[in-house]
């Protein structure tokens, strides 16, 4: 155990109080830094040990109780990220202040205090500065005891240009101007007891809104200049939030304030500073008027995955990054609850089976893992910000929630909380909680979800007057061996008979189990709501029997038994005329999620079908999906579900691509022109479709169009709708600017490698798109944020042939990816899936 040591600091001094004073140089991109920690040194010592990486340390002391002052020095150690401070004399135990003047750089990865430029209205590049800290960062910033569970008190100092915006985690108590320097000092109040990696400090030009009282504290979403009118609805859907939230968990909102704040450039979508949450532009700064309800949505969710954090996460922070699952799964299961509330014509939790089914794509693979696993490097946890971790965490927490009924599992939540407030906590306090409050086997339940990696498939049949439910183990390759993996499943059962719906819900524990009904059903559901994280096997007679009373199933069942029936089809478990057989009996649905996962399904297998089977795929796409365009029409329809509106926009876009169809390909174009005179002439949901479709069949002079709208973009969804799309042309000379672009330094380095994963994806494109990484991969490395490779290499399932796939592991056995490993073995895994696949796709459709 001595190696794990090495990560973790020792605990004979502890933070308590950190004052920091922070100079940060927009011209040169340095910063200066001074910061008195008051710490509590528990045994005598002659050294401290914490953590600092990319700074330089200039002077440190550390002053006693009485007032003594001893001198130290510092032994940088890089390769740990840690400092060493050694001083002359054995530190006594006690109180004690200890005294840093440092140094640092505005770095520009996007990590740590970091670096981010916009263009003024005048086309001047404008330089600001941000943090991002999570997972281990802050050490990059100040020296820190940079772990979660040594939780300290944080007072801010900033000293800034004049006229500049300065922000933190807590309120400003007092501005002073300093003559002489153009500069002033922003001092900010104490912030709640907290972990290192929810500190922040945020310096530039901004606008902010008015402040909306919300959960009992003042909220302003900050935005660069210019970019005002963009922020009514996050400011909406933050102070919705926070006032739902505060009710959900019964604590009033722990800061003293909170600020929503859009970033230029930012690697993930948000980060849950406590008091400053800080955002890329896309998850917060939104046109209400122009953007789709999907593009609403995702802000929505994202600042109520935020605002759901300041208690979860912020407030009960986890131990150690193995907890880091609690955070994330919770914080998506809340915004889910929010969102739901405040927006109950969306069907949040019907548009979740799309995520779930994410989840259980990557969990079907053997190169999975548990959702909660010992971490020990950071590199590690930063590796675990992934489906994983949020998706399936979250689902199977709402599988939970719906086995304990709502209202005990928000008690537990309730208890949970109130017990470690200002604290630290591991996954086994939550489950304490929930059983205190609900007498319910909850830790054996969910252990056996959270510690165990996978999901079980429950096969059903027949059997006297009920149905036997057998467990096994769901995977996508299939190499003959048996495991004896079992989970405590909850089963929700609802059968018709003769005389009316029979519902039922079962703890199944065991492998096999049969349930017996008063009165011999006619069909069976399991997993009725689709609440379940596992996928159903229906015996061909319980199959036949609901494809004969689809009527009876909600939207969301039929979605698992499309859902799941794909599947099987990939593992080759049924065949393809089983799946497509089901779709047929799918092209009267008006669902969004259900066509969804339709026509996934399809863009699945354009990458996995052979160039002369691709007209086959094309006709059945027209033929499924012409007569629903038919039937929706190209525009709204007075009375319509939003929802139906954006269902339009898909069907759209697949018919017009996928599809091939002619009439629709020149409809798009005319309705395009029309958007570009007048943007307000078009439904805004479909807008979308008509870009997808203009890039599919795009000559140069469109592309042109589109490089210019990107660049031109007033707000950040047309910038990366215009952006993206670019990666769809498919004429050879385009493709190559592409990928040129992708790597020339125009496009913001959050960006450039989501643009060239959708390169990969392009069938016309992808082998080009391939070489091109192979020639280009160092600069990629050094370029892109590093949380984003194993994001952007997802483009690799694309590359289904034999032997590209035997290329692609040759290539990333000799180049490793840092962070992100796991993921990268699973896209390697998906395309072998992939490839198992074409073989008998080819045979049917060629017999
Ligand atoms: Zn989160």
């Amino acid at each position: 155990m001595a190696q794990d040591k090495l990560y973790r600091l020792p605990t004979s001094v502890i933070p308590q109080r950190y004052e920091l004073k922070l100079t940060p140089d927009l011209t040169r991109w340095t910063f200066a830094g001074q910061e008195k920690i008051s710490v509590t040194i528990t045994e005598p010592a002659r050294d401290i040990l914490l953590n600092a990486a990319e700074l330089e340390l200039h002077r440190v002391s550390l002053k006693h109780a009485d007032g003594k002052i001893v001198q130290g020095r510092a032994i940088l150690d890089p390769e740990n990220e840690r400092a060493k401070l050694s001083f002359a004399e054995i530190l006594p135990a006690g109180r004690a202040e200890l005294l840093i003047e440092f140094s640092g750089i505005l770095n520009d990865k996007l990590h740590g205090f970091y670096r981010s430029t916009y263009k003024r209205a005048d086309g001047q590049d404008q330089p600001l500065a941000s943090t991002q800290f999570e997972s281990t960062d802050a050490r990059r910033a100040f020296p820190c005891w940079d772990e979660p569970a040594l939780k300290a008190v944080f007072q801010v100092t900033l000293v800034v240009d004049e006229k500049l915006t300065a922000i933190s985690n807590a309120r400003i108590i007092r501005e002073t101007h300093l003559d002489g320097t153009g500069k002033k000092e922003v001092i900010f109040a104490d912030s709640i007891k907290m972990s290192t990696y929810l500190v922040a400090f945020i310096v530039g030009e901004f606008e902010a809104t008015e402040a909306v009282s919300a959960g009992g504290a003042p909220l302003r979403v900050y935005a660069v200049p210019g970019k005002k009118l963009l922020t009514r609805f996050a400011l909406d859907i933050g102070k919705a939030s926070l006032d739902y939230f505060s009710r959900y968990y019964d604590i009033p909102y722990p800061g003293d304030k909170l600020d929503l704040i859009a970033i230029p450039d930012f690697a993930s979508g948000a980060m849950e500073n406590l008091g400053a949450i800080t955002f890329r532009e896309t998850a917060l700064l939104v046109d209400v008027e122009k953007a789709t309800r999907a593009e609403l949505e995702r802000v929505a969710d994202v600042v109520s995955h935020e605002n759901a954090h300041m208690w979860f996460g912020d407030l009960v922070t986890m131990k150690w990054w193995n907890g880091l699952w609690l955070n994330e799964a919770f914080a998506t299961f809340m915004e889910m609850l929010a969102v739901d509330a405040w927006r109950p014509d969306w069907r949040r939790w019907d548009s979740f089976t799309i995520s779930r089914a994410a989840a259980m794509q990557v969990d079907g693979l053997k190169s999975t893992r548990p959702i909660e696993f010992p971490v020990e490097r950071p590199e590690e946890a930063a590796g675990m910000f992934d489906v994983l971790t949020y998706e399936k965490g979250a689902s199977v927490l709402r599988m939970l929630e719906q086995y304990l009924g709502a209202d005990a599992f928000r008690d537990g939540i309730r208890v949970y909380l109130k017990r470690h407030q200002y604290g630290n906590a591991e996954t086994t306090d939550l489950w304490d909680a929930l059983e205190n409050s609900t007498a319910q086997p909850v830790r054996t339940l969910m252990d056996s979800w959270i510690f165990q990696p996978g999901y079980p498939l429950i096969t059903v049949e027949k059997h006297g007057r009920g149905v036997r439910l057998s467990q096994q183990i769901f995977r996508y390759l299939q190499d003959g061996s048996i495991s004896d993996q079992r989970w405590y499943v909850p089963i929700f059962l609802r059968a018709g008979s003769k005389s009316g719906i029979i519902e039922q819900t079962l703890l199944l524990t065991e492998q096999e189990r049969t349930v017996e009904f008063e009165e011999s059903p006619e069909w069976v559901v399991v997993n009725a709501g689709g609440h379940g994280f596992y996928r159903v096997g229906y015996s061909h007679q319980l199959l036949d029997a609901l494809k004969g009373s689809l009527d009876q199933l909600s939207s969301v069942e039929k979605f698992g038994l499309v859902n799941d029936t794909w599947a099987a089809t990939l593992a080759g478990l049924v065949g393809p005329s089983d799946y497509l057989s089901l779709v047929d009996l799918m092209g009267e649905e008006r669902d969004l999620n259900i066509w969804a996962t339709i026509i996934g399904s399809c863009h699945q297998l354009e990458r996995i079908l052979a160039e002369d089977q691709c007209a086959r795929l094309s006709q059945r796409v027209r033929m499924l999906v012409g007569p629903a365009v038919e039937r929706f029409g190209w525009s709204t329809k007075d009375g319509e579900r939003e929802l139906e509106s954006q269902l339009r926009g898909d069907l759209i876009a697949v018919l017009g691509t996928l599809g091939e169809e002619q009439n629709c390909q020149q409809r798009a174009r005319e309705l395009f022109a029309r958007y570009e005179k007048a943007p307000n002439a078009i439904d805004r949901n479909i807008v979308p479709a008509l870009v997808a479709i203009v890039a599919h069949t795009g000559t140069i002079s469109d592309y042109e169009n589109f490089y210019r709208r990107f660049k031109d973009a007033t707000t950040p969804q047309e910038e990366t709708r215009f952006l993206f799309a670019l990666a769809n042309f498919r004429e050879p000379e385009l493709i190559e600017r592409t990928l040129d672009l992708a790597i020339n330094g125009e496009v913001r380095t959050q960006n450039a490698p989501y643009l060239f994963r959708g390169v990969l994806l392009n069938r016309k494109a992808r082998a080009k798109a391939w070489s091109f990484m192979k020639a280009h991969w160092e600069e990629m490395l050094r370029q892109y944020p590093d949380n984003s490779i194993s994001r952007m290499c997802e483009g690799i399932v694309g590359l289904v042939t034999p032997e590209l796939e035997k290329e692609v592991r040759e290539f990333f056995a000799a180049h490793p990816v840092k962070q992100g490993s796991k993921q990268l073995e699973q896209h390697l895994e998906r395309l072998q899936v992939a490839v198992a696949c074409q073989k008998r796709w080819t045979d049917f459709l060629r017999g």
